[in-house]
């Protein structure tokens, strides 16, 4: 389990996920993401002045806050999908946990 604020696929994230089907077998990846996510109430622009109030140095270059949950999830499986040292026969699926019914909904990704 790879885990990260947002459920961003990060270019650390994919080359965790390289070592992991070429040196561990992995078969299947599965990107979730959930409701009611803290990067959905606020903007990237918002994240950084509020940091910047507290350390102007060292900040990230972006937050990737969510504005179109859904939307962002399809990208971090196109970003998976689409990385040329994962094989096509890996499958990456995409879902959202909804943190109120404790349940998982796939999001079909084209
Ligand atoms: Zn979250």
């Amino acid at each position: 389990m790879i885990r990260n604020a947002g459920g961003l696929a990060t270019d650390d994230v994919v080359r965790s996920l390289i070592l992991s089907t070429h040196l561990l077998g992995t078969r299947s990846i599965a990107i979730i993401q959930h409701t009611e996510c803290g990067l959905l109430s606020i903007t990237d622009e918002q994240m950084r002045f509020s940091v910047e109030l507290e350390m102007a140095r060292c900040l990230p270059s972006e937050f990737s806050c969510v504005h179109k949950p859904g939307q962002h999830l399809a990208n971090q499986v196109k970003r998976v999908r689409e990385n040329p040292f994962l094989s096509k026969s890996i499958q990456v699926r995409g879902y959202i946990y909804d943190v109120k019914k404790g349940s998982l909904r796939e999001v079909q990704v084209d």
